[in-house]
């Protein structure tokens, strides 16, 4: 599909190999707190290590302002990696310069090091050549496993490539193949489900699902916005305004193929402990706000998604961090692991949602990246896959 070299098309004995991760995860009192990336690197790096490379790993996490800050760094990550891996993992203070040359130094012939935050330096999200150049020195070859931060052209995503014999990791590979055949071998019935706050963010996904779905399912703030498109007043609830013309020109060309909520759960103000109720949509109480789709909403999607044999679905349907507001996006979820077709689940909240629901294996995939996984079904390149060597 995507002619782009793979790890195993590299042959990585006894060579230094650069390996950009998505180690971009929670940190809590110094601990990591949920370890899904890093489970999710594994394969990649033992398959390296198997075939007699060494590994220098490297990742950004958070968002530091392009200098060191303790919060943000790696090192905790570094530990609960070496655990996982069961094996020594070192780690660098620095991702470039003399520090982290020291470390690559000393590195043995099989071993794992991981450098400092890459965001520590400007360099990276400038995409520096310099820095870039600094990065690929430590290594012979560079893999990318980082999906999820694909759709950026950073230093450590695509500057490096630019220096270095450049593959996907298997993360990367299992990603592109996955999203690929959403995008280029669609089944029908094909429905698309789309939630969460900002519309702005997803009009070119909108646009380019009606071009290959057979129906869209809105959900989240977001549907909020075409509510207001139709007409609806929609009292307090979160409306993107200067979104509401691309709104109404999406649903005037949409056909049938838009599906909005009909009902929704409301709240009296944007808090966990709200009083709530379930309204009509065309029956929001003044003062109150729309915080999840209704129980008729969810019948009705559940409904559409009958038969189908493609689902791709992407945000929220609701405020689902707050547990009176989290049953749309819940009951969604089940009835996407229910559809017997394939069922893809484009990162970021949905994503969360379904893990912590226990659904994630009855998913034909769950995606790792949020942006990336939207700018990739959007139809549009993601630079840092650009930036691969060609097979
Ligand atoms: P996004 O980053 O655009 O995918 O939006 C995700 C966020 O949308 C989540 O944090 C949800 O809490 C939020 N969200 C979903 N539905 C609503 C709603 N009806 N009102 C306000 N926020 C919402």
């Amino acid at each position: 599909m995507l002619n782009k070299m793979s790890v195993g098309d590299l042959d990585v004995r006894d060579k230094r190999v650069l390996v950009r991760v998505d180690f971009n995860v929670p940190i809590q009192d110094g601990q990591v707190a949920d370890d899904t990336r890093l489970q999710a690197a594994l394969p990649t790096l033992e398959d390296l290590l198997e075939r007699g490379a060494t590994l220098i790993l490297c990742s950004h996490l958070g968002r530091p302002k392009g200098s060191p800050d303790p919060a943000y760094s790696l090192k905790p990550v570094a530990e609960r990696l070496g655990k996982l891996m069961g094996r020594a993992v070192t780690f660098a203070e620095d991702c470039v310069g003399p520090v982290a040359e020291a470390a690559v130094g000393d590195l043995a012939p099989g071993g794992v090091l991981l450098l400092e935050n890459t965001r520590f330096h400007a360099g990276e999200k400038a995409n520096d050549p310099e820095f870039a150049a600094q990065l690929a020195e430590h290594a012979d070859l560079f893999v990318n496993d980082a999906f999820g931060s694909a759709h950026r052209a950073h230093a450590s995503t695509v500057g490096v490539a630019h220096y270095l014999p450049a593959a996907a990791g298997l993360l990367m590979r299992s990603e592109i193949d996955h999203l690929g055949k959403a995008l280029h071998e669609p089944k029908h019935p094909y429905i698309a489900i789309l939630g969460g706050a900002k519309i702005s963010d997803k009009i070119g996904v909108v646009r380019s699902f009606l071009d290959r779905a057979d129906k869209l399912l809105i959900g989240g703030a977001m549907a909020n916005t075409f509510l207001v498109a139709q007409g609806y007043d929609v009292a307090e609830s979160l409306v993107e305004q200067e979104a509401v013309e691309d709104a109404e020109e999406i649903l005037s060309g949409a056909g049938q193929k838009i599906m909005l909520p009909t009902d929704a759960v409301v709240a009296d103000e944007f808090s966990e402990k709200a009083e709530h109720k379930v309204a009509d949509v065309e029956d929001i109480p003044s003062g109150w706000r729309i915080m999840d789709i209704g129980p008729d909403t969810v019948d009705e999607y559940r409904g559409a998604l009958e038969g189908a044999r493609m689902v791709v679905w992407n945000g929220p349907m609701g405020v689902f961090e707050m547990a009176p507001f989290a049953s749309g996006t819940n009951e969604i979820a089940e009835a996407v692991a229910s559809v017997e077709g394939v069922t893809i689940v484009g990162g970021g909240d949905s994503a969360a949602a379904v893990h912590s629901a226990g659904l994630s294996d009855r998913m034909t995939h769950v995606s790792t990246g949020g942006g990336a996984a939207l700018t990739f079904l959007e139809g549009n390149p993601l630079p840092a896959i650009e930036a691969l060597d060609d097979r």
